[in-house]
This record gives structure tokens, C-alpha cells and sequence, in this order.
């Protein structure tokens, strides 16, 4: 069946950019206005169901009519508490049509086909180049994968990791608490399993369980399978 953009289909598949577009308008020069704003971008952050539920009320403690709004979108559109994991991506606005329209804009203009061959020639060059840089990195997990990686260790220092069983953790942190599986990888905030880096809370356990964080980290985030992306 044809994929017809209608009003409400668009409404839902762009669920945040158009909420805060929305909440931005309907709400504008208020109070209110910041904190629904607010809120209603942490509850989009939310990794696991419980989290997002308890967001979800707090909206509606402040505004009825904006937890309607919310309420009337697929969650799967809004919030990385239904994100699914295999695609390994937990981002919640797509940058990426952004930064291909920006690279794209000088060929816009002409005709159908002189703009093909400029996307052709583009990305011709851009996976060349892309083969010569990766040529020349040394380590085996790519270097923004790294930075979040270090973020995540960063955050793991305020989790207590409880050993249950041979890689089976319960990790707490005052009222909160997650159960890590390093078998499995699986932690029950689900951030590990959506992204394929370990969250604070595996960090924590396998820095627990004295093992090598790297050996968690998904394997599209390799050295090998970059090159075997850009290999034609
Ligand atoms: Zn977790």
C-alpha cells in the first residue's frame, strides 16, 4: 500500500520534533511552556516503561491537554522506552536526513538526473575517503563509540553493583535499581541492549566482575565492520 503522508500519519512518525514544535506554539511566553517543554523531552529520554509512565503523569499534573496531545502519538514514535533493539540506535531526532540534505543542496536545483549523478560522484568519494581514514586509525572500536563508551564508565562510579549470580547483577544506586545480565547483555534499563554499549549500570557490574568493558561493545561498532561497510 502506498505510504500516504497524511496529518496524523506525519504527527506520528516525526512524535518528538513535532510535539516540541507543537508544545513550543500551544504553550509560548509561559512558565508552563518551559517545563512541558522540559518534561516532555525527558520523558522521550526515558529507556524502560516505568520511566516513562512516571513522566507521563507528572505532564499531566501540570496539563491535561498536553498529556492528551502525547498520549495521542505511538509511543514507539516518541519515546526510546519502546525503541526496539536491533537496529542498535536510541536517537530521537533524525540528524542524518539533515546532514544528507545540507550535502545535497548544491544539486537540489537541477534536473533529476544531473542531481543522481552528484549523489553518485559524492558518495563515490566520501566512502574513499572514509577507506583511507579507517586505514589509518589503529584501535578496534571507532573513536566516537570510545567517547560514549567513556561517558557511560564515567557514570557507572555512582552505581553499587550486588553480585546475584556468575554475571548476574543487581546494580543499585539509592531508591533505584536494574539487574544486569553480562551473559545475555541485558540490563533492565534496556539502554544496553537498544544501543549495543553497555549502560552505566553493566559498566558498573562487569567493572565488578573484573572483565573487559570492549568485549561488550556491539559488533557494528568495530573497525571491521566499518571497513566492510565501505568496502564496494
Ligand atoms: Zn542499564
Amino acid at each position: 500500500m502506498a505510504h500516504v503522508a497524511t496529518p496524523s500519519r506525519l504527527r506520528e512518525e516525526f512524535g518528538i520534533t513535532f510535539s516540541h514544535q507543537r508544545f513550543k506554539l500551544g504553550y509560548r511566553h509561559s512558565d508552563q511552556e518551559l517545563n512541558l517543554k522540559k518534561r516532555m523531552w525527558r520523558a522521550a529520554r526515558c529507556t524502560y516503561l516505568a520511566a516513562w509512565k512516571k513522566e507521563l503523569m507528572e505532564i499531566r499534573a501540570t496539563s491535561e491537554g498536553a498529556y492528551r496531545h502525547l498520549i495521542g502519538i505511538r509511543p514507539k514514535y516518541l519515546t526510546k522506552s519502546r525503541f526496539e533493539f536491533y537496529p542498535k540506535c536510541d536517537a530521537l531526532v533524525n540528524n542524518m536526513c539533515e546532514s544528507f540534505n545540507s550535502a545535497i543542496v548544491e544539486s537540489r536545483e537541477k534536473s533529476i538526473l544531473t542531481m543522481l549523478e552528484y549523489i553518485r560522484v559524492y558518495l563515490m568519494k566520501r566512502w574513499a575517503e572514509n577507506r583511507v581514514l579507517i586505514e589509518k586509525y589503529k584501535d578496534d572500536i571507532l573513536p566516537r563509540i570510545k567517547f560514549k563508551l567513556q561517558k557511560e564508565i564515567d557514570a557507572s562510579r555512582w552505581w553499587f553493583p550486588v553480585a546475584a549470580k556468575i554475571l548476574k547483577f543487581e546494580v543499585i544506586r539509592g531508591r533505584d535499581k536494574f539487574v544486569v545480565d553480562l551473559l545475555k547483555k541485558e540490563c533492565t534499563c534496556r539502554k544496553f541492549q537498544m544501543t549495543g554499549l553497555p549502560c552505566p549500570h553493566a559498566a558498573s557490574a562487569i567493572n565488578c566482575a573484573k572483565d573487559d568493558i570492549r568485549k561488550y561493545v556491539a559488533s557494528c561498532y568495530t573497525k571491521a565492520s566499518y571497513v566492510a561497510c565501505y568496502t564496494p
